[in-house]
C-alpha cells in the first residue's frame, strides 16, 4: 500500500520536474521574441551583436559604443 503512495510521488514530483523547464523555456522565448523584433546589428571594430537603437552609426558602420567608433576611424585612417 505504501508503495503505491511512494509511486504517485514520484509520478507528481517527475511531472512538475517535467513542466518547470517547459514553463522557464516559453517565458524566455517570449522575451528574446520581444527582443528579436528589434534589429540587431554588428559593431565593426569588436563584432559584438546589438540592438540598432543602442548603436552608434558612422562612416556607414554600427558600432556598439562611441569608443569604438573612434578607434576604427583611427585604425582606417591609419591603415590608409
Ligand atoms: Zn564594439
Amino acid at each position: 500500500m505504501i508503495f503505491k503512495w511512494i509511486i504517485l510521488l514520484a509520478v507528481v514530483f517527475l511531472v512538475f520536474w517535467l513542466f518547470k523547464p517547459f514553463q522557464r523555456r516559453q517565458k524566455h522565448s517570449a522575451d528574446t521574441a520581444a527582443r528579436a523584433a528589434e534589429n540587431m546589428v554588428r559593431c565593426a571594430y569588436c563584432g559584438v551583436h546589438h540592438p540598432e537603437s543602442e548603436s552608434i552609426t558612422g562612416n556607414g558602420h554600427n558600432f556598439c559604443c562611441a569608443e569604438h567608433s573612434r578607434l576604427y576611424s583611427q585604425s582606417r585612417s591609419r591603415r590608409e
